[in-house]
């Protein structure tokens, strides 16, 4: 299948892995929309949460416990960050292979209001 993100997953597309399990895997944003931009993947291929099925229904849940791991490890967990998920064109999803950006770092509320994102 040609997607970008099944192959950063496979590691036969290089980017900046900051974690990986079995499940997930964790880079950061090639083009970062704040100071902190990470998108935590599922390996599998899922196109957006619109096409999540009930068995992804753990999958789903332990996306979210990797998003809180990985802003402990990144110690941004007691001042805040944000996570979104884009879901088809209208919703501003560009790449069809689920993903969660956790944005975060700013300095201030005003640095915090990011073109695109809420
Ligand atoms: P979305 O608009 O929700 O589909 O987000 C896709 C994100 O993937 C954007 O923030 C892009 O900057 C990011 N992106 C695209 N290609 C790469 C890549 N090769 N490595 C890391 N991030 C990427
Ligand atoms: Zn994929």
């Amino acid at each position: 299948m040609d997607c970008l993100f099944c192959k950063i997953a496979q590691e036969t597309v290089p980017a900046s892995i900051i974690y990986k399990d079995d499940e997930f895997v964790v880079f950061k944003d090639i083009n970062p929309k704040a100071p902190i931009h990470i998108l935590i993947i599922p390996r599998k291929h899922i196109v957006s949460i619109n096409h999540l099925e009930a068995e992804d229904e753990s999958l789903i849940g332990k996306m979210f416990l990797t998003a809180k791991k990985i802003a402990k490890k990144l110690e941004i967990d007691e001042k805040g960050y944000k996570l979104v998920f884009n879901v088809g064109r209208g919703g501003g999803q560009i790449i069809d292979h689920l993903h969660l950006h956790l944005l975060a770092g700013w300095k201030n509320s005003t640095e915090r209001n990011v073109p695109g994102m809420p």
